[in-house]
């Protein structure tokens, strides 16, 4: 598996094309608000590498899946919503709604938010 793949927007962000601020990042993953928020507050935390979906992980990724959940977390916290709360969504395929096929979990908060389902 190549580690950007040609023509995904999520690669060209974090290869810095845009001049996106990051509002958190590690050596592997990087979260940036997203450009159509589905809440007051509505974060992308994403792997640097290339990578479909959550589909495409096996156990061996345990680390770079803890590493997505600890950035999560602190843009969580770095926009305020450690207290308040968040929730945390990684859509999977055509049924999901998945539109851009480059792993990532949405951190949504800042307001009530509507029951899922
Ligand atoms: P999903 O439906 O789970 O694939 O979510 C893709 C998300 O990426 C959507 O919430 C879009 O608003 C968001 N998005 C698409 N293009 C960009 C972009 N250039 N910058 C930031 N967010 C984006």
């Amino acid at each position: 598996m190549s580690e950007h793949s040609e023509g995904c927007i999520f690669c060209r962000i974090i290869a810095g094309e845009f001049g996106t601020s990051f509002v958190a990042e590690t050596d592997d993953v990087v979260a940036f608000d997203d450009v159509s928020p589905q809440a007051p507050t509505h974060i992308l935390v994403v792997p640097r590498r290339h990578v479909a979906s959550v589909r495409e992980l096996v156990r061996d990724d345990d680390r770079l899946w803890g590493e997505m959940l600890e950035v999560a977390n602190r843009a969580a916290l770095e926009r305020g919503l450690a207290d308040s709360g968040y929730r945390l969504v990684t859509n999977s395929g055509p049924d999901s709604g998945q539109e851009v096929f480059h792993l990532h979990m949405h951190v949504m908060g800042g307001s009530k938010l509507g029951r899922l389902g």
